[in-house]
């Protein structure tokens, strides 16, 4: 089955269920303090399960674009390194609004993934919220008992509040969950070691695949807990997980979502994939972030030197410094995948395609300006190891604070290429140097900035206008608020 199918039979199956299918809402947040990028399938709908509004239908369903980069729900160092979680990634859903509950809800999961996609019972576990006394928080029987009508009781487990009560963010919509883990492992390696304890454990082939949350709580900014006016289902299922596990993949980047991408990248490259670690990572790592750049960018965040626009420069500047170092691009390359992603998805999220020319320019630019700074940057990175090594293996934070002002390195990054050589960074050094700078240009009447830095981080911005010829000043032009 392709993803394509995949994807079309979730929705076809809870369409015949009574959802109302909608398409994804953009995955840049503009109007909520609390969230910067859609983070979960849940988010877009956050007013109804507050009762701020009402729901224009009391069931729905989706495939959401998703962005988990930074707040409560950051994934962005797993990426590359374990092979299902992305930085961006669509998240099936379907929606109760004060309609039906976990009756229906989990049934429903069950029916879908066992008889219409025919994932084999006895390489599915469920979890169950096992209750929390500080907040005084009652175990999840009715789900438990529900579940025992499908499933073998040894295969229900039992989870805590990290892992089985579901919170959007700091404030916002929760409750309990009920999670659906994969095991993927084959027959051998499931003879000896039982997979149940490798549920919730960072093990790449028994995976979560799919959420599903009861809302019945908003978390409040004192953090307390108060009843939500209805009770919700909220559920989100991992498309690329859930292709891995219907194709019979050991990692998502092999299944097709990610194979045209990956498979462009090497030949682009003049590499193999899978003959050489370090390549590999990097090139899972590429078709990550360039999948996160391109939709975020046609949703409307430009990279920039501050807030949602820093978060999306952090990625970019991770992606050119991966295909630098390790694919061995000298020049703008990874513009050029966009076309790739753009044909692909060309049906499911056409405004990525509507806008390639636009995105690839982006992030074309971006990728020059980076680029002039990045080799020098990674030669004084290098030619400082010895002072690093004798400094306690540590990058000393001025060091930190050059690099990030003076070759346009984001601090991450230089975490990242430190972790490589065993090194971590004076993260508090490079705090209290970043503070000097913004008093030292607090007290400039008028600061010079290069060409990449067009702001102070700190500064709030809003974008203005672009002029039609040119994307560099379709960039530059922000005006201070
Ligand atoms: P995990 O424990 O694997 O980090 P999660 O519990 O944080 O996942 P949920 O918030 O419950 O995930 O989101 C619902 C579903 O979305 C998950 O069951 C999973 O299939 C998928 N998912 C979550 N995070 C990612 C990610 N970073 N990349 C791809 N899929 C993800
Ligand atoms: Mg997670
Ligand atoms: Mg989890
Ligand atoms: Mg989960």
């Amino acid at each position: 089955m392709t993803s394509a199918q995949i994807r079309q039979q979730f929705l076809d199956f809870f369409a015949s269920k009574g959802h109302q299918i909608v398409p994804s809402a953009p995955i840049v947040v503009k109007d909520d303090p609390t969230l910067m990028f859609i983070n979960s399938g849940m988010a877009p709908f956050k007013d109804y399960f507050l009762g701020n509004k009402p729901a224009p239908y009391a069931r729905v369903a989706d495939t959401q674009k998703c962005l988990r980069v930074s707040g409560k729900h950051n994934d962005l160092e797993e990426v590359g390194y374990d092979t299902y979680h992305h930085t961006m990634f669509e998240m099936l859903g379907n929606w109760s609004f004060g309609d039906y509950f976990k009756q229906d809800a989990l049934k429903w999961s069950w029916e879908l993934l066992t008889e219409v996609y025919k994932l084999p019972k006895d390489r599915l576990y469920v979890s169950v919220f096992q209750g929390d006394s500080a907040e005084n928080l009652q175990m999840d029987q009715e789900a438990f008992d529900i579940w025992k009508t499908m499933i073998a009781e040894d295969r229900i487990l039992m989870g805590n509040k990290k892992d089985n009560f579901w919170e959007m963010g700091e404030t916002g919509p929760c409750g309990p969950c009920s999670e659906i883990h994969v095991d993927l492992r084959t027959d051998e390696e499931r003879a000896q070691v039982d997979g149940k304890s490798l549920v919730n454990n960072d093990h790449p082939q028994v995976v979560e695949i799919w959420n599903n949350v009861f809302m019945e709580f908003n978390r409040l900014a004192d953090s307390s807990l108060v009843k939500l006016p209805a009770q919700h289902v909220d559920t989100g299922m991992g498309f690329e997980r859930l292709c891995m596990a219907i194709q019979g993949k050991r990692s998502n980047y092999d299944t097709d979502v990610f194979q045209p991408m990956i498979q462009f990248i090497a030949k682009e490259a003049g590499v193999v994939y899978g003959e050489n670690e370090k390549v590999d990572i990097a090139i899972r790592v590429i078709a990550d972030h360039i999948r996160a750049i391109s939709f975020t960018i046609a949703d409307g965040q430009l990279p920039s030197n501050n807030k949602a626009g820093y978060v999306i420069r952090r990625i970019l500047r991770r992606a050119v410094r991966y295909s630098f170092t390790y694919l061995n691009f000298k020049k703008p390359f990874l513009n050029t995948i966009v076309p790739v992603l753009a044909d692909q998805l060309a049906n499911v999220f056409p405004e990525l395609k509507a806008q390639q020319g636009f995105v690839q320019r982006v992030i074309e630019e971006e990728e020059n300006a980076f680029l002039r700074t990045l080799e020098n940057g990674l030669k004084r990175l290098d030619a400082l190891q010895d002072s690093f090594k004798a400094n306690g293996n540590t990058i000393d934070g001025k060091t930190a604070f050059e690099l990030y002002d003076t070759f346009g390195f984001p601090l991450d990054l230089t975490a990242l290429i430190a972790k490589e050589s065993g090194l971590t960074i004076d993260e508090a050094g490079f705090t209290a140097e970043m503070e000097q700078q913004k008093n030292r240009s607090r007290n400039a009447a008028q600061t010079e900035q290069s060409d990449w830095v067009m702001l102070q981080p700190d500064t709030d911005t809003e974008w203005v206008a672009y002029d039609a010829e040119s994307t560099e000043a379709r960039i530059v032009r922000y005006r201070e608020v």
